[in-house]
């Protein structure tokens, strides 16, 4: 577990050790307070660069300049120009990606292979939003009134959105924000998170480069509390699409209620991962380990709470242990690393808590359980793969989200006991199975309250297929037709011709 390829501080074109200004109206700017703050390698504890600290002034201007622009030259872009505005950016995107993976790993620490690995569904992203802005249509209505009177339905942009985006994929949720905003014409201002600022800023540099009008994206890196808060509560934006905690969702929509703006959230999970004695094992031990510990467990539909039929209980939990134990973890620099570091030191306590907590309630770690310090792995936030036996459904491991590489492993005996307590929780984002049952599958696909079921996979995504929450997990869908539709408004046309 060596932990070569140490991230030095300025190896990366983006960072010349300037400070990285916030992009508002088309102009990369200071923050009006003249403030920065620091943002950090997790994998090494250094900092990597300073960052404009935007706060609520900062938000003022880039949410007039938002408007300005929603309501200026951009509202005259046709579709296929809109359309043209993303495919370019989408070339941009893959001839930058290496640039970009390397950003989004030295920022938030995520394996090279992995942030290498979000190519196709980056760029894959902006081609999907491309060819939705050419279909965005009404519909013509047939009504039932006396006479010759018409209607149909508008499609139209909701205006400006304010979209808060967490750290645990900055590029991707960038562009699930930037996509849908360019495709029906609204404009943005993007509030990237204090942990992992800079891909958000090399986008809005590679927007600027696009085409993209001055003022329709704006990228204001800021504090939650500070510049998101001003953000979500700001009377002329039109809408909030955030990604985040459920607490922070929360606060989000008391703040939205002074001019009752949109809001579409994507939340937490403690989603349940759910595996048969008829699973075919070669798939499901690794699959069980990765809905866990890919992006060391950062991932809002993490399936933590593993579920496994009493009668292969010891063994399978034993396999994922030691599969577990076969991970490499390390800087997400090196190309051999599996599992890079947690984000920040904050996130280092929190799952050491969870660790110490899941000890005194009585669970056993089979694999990982505590902090690694030697060497190399002193000055960063590295957690190893820990998998739990001897799990309660009440403990809070299995009941809290950790966002951290800590599965909770549970027996269970029958099919509608399992859909039951898997269904017990106040989240509802993901959700595995593993069988080789066709009836089982459908009917934990049914019986399962939860926006995404992978059977016998997990975590698999695309632009077309919609992704978002039931119950505390949000609301709104982000993928798919649904997404585009989060960001128009419809509006009904009566015309009488009599
Ligand atoms: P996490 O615990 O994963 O960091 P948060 O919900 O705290 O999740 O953060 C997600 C995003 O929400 C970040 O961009 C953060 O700055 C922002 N944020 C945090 N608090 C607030 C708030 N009160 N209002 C608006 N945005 C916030």
């Amino acid at each position: 577990m060596n932990v070569i390829n140490k991230a030095d501080a300025f190896q990366h074109p983006f960072l010349d050790g300037s400070t990285k200004r916030m992009y508002i109206d088309g102009k990369w700017v200071e923050a009006r307070s003249g403030k920065t703050f620091a943002t950090y390698n997790p994998a090494t504890g250094k900092v990597i660069a300073q960052v404009a600290e935007g706060d609520a002034a900062d938000i003022d201007l880039a949410v007039a300049a938002a408007r300005r622009a929603f309501e200026g030259p951009w509202s005259r872009f046709k579709p296929a120009d809109r359309q043209r505005l993303l495919l370019k950016l989408a070339d941009l995107v893959e001839a930058d990606m290496e640039n970009l993976a390397t950003l989004d790993t030295l920022d938030m620490g995520a394996p090279i292979t992995r942030t290498r690995g979000n190519r196709a569904r980056a760029v894959g992203m902006l081609r999907y939003y491309a060819g939705q802005a050419t279909s965005i249509h009404g519909e013509t209505i047939e009504n039932s009134l006396p006479g010759q009177i018409f209607s149909y339905t508008l499609k139209e942009p909701v205006g400006v959105v304010g979209a808060i985006i967490p750290w645990n994929g900055p590029l991707t949720a960038s562009i699930w924000k930037l996509g849908p905003v360019l495709a029906t014409g609204c404009t943005v201002v993007l509030k990237p998170a204090e942990e992992a600022p800079l891909t958000p800023l090399r986008l809005a540099e590679l927007c600027e480069e696009a085409g993209v009008p001055p003022g329709v994206v704006n990228v204001v890196p800021g504090h939650g509390e500070t510049a998101g808060a001003a953000l979500a509560s700001h009377m002329g934006v039109d809408k909030v699409a955030f990604t985040g905690s459920h607490l922070t969702g929360q606060k989000i929509i008391r703040a939205s209620a002074g001019n009752l703006k949109r809001v579409s959230l994507e939340l937490g999970g403690k989603s349940p991962d759910i595996v048969f004695a008829d699973a075919d094992m070669a798939a499901a031990v690794p699959g069980a380990g990765m809905a866990v510990f890919s992006n060391s467990g950062q991932i809002c539909s993490a399936g933590t709470r593993l579920f496994v039929e009493e009668k292969i209980y010891e063994e399978f939990t034993e396999r994922v242990a030691e599969f577990s134990r076969s991970l490499k973890v390390g800087n997400g620099l090196d190309p051999d690393t599996q599992v890079g570091p947690l984000v920040s030191s904050e996130q280092l306590d929190r799952v050491s808590g969870y660790l110490k907590v899941g000890k005194e309630e009585g669970a056993r770690a089979l694999s990982g359980g505590a902090r690694l310090t030697d060497g190399d792995y002193a000055d960063g936030y590295f957690i190893p793969p820990t998998v739990f036996g001897n799990v309660r459904d009440e403990m809070r491991i299995a009941q809290e989200e950790i966002f951290g590489p800590v599965l909770s492993a549970i027996p269970f005996t029958d099919i509608d006991e399992v859909i039951s307590r898997g269904n017990n929780t106040s989240f509802g984002l993901g959700s595995g199975v593993w069988t080789q049952d066709v009836g089982k599958a459908h009917k934990l696909a049914k019986g399962l309250r939860a926006g995404s079921v992978w059977i016998n996979c997990y975590q698999a995504m695309d632009p077309a297929v919609p992704f978002g929450g039931y119950k505390m997990s949000g609301y709104g869908r982000e993928s798919g037709v649904q997404h585009v539709e989060e960001y128009l408004n419809v509006k009904a046309v009566w015309i009488k011709t009599e």
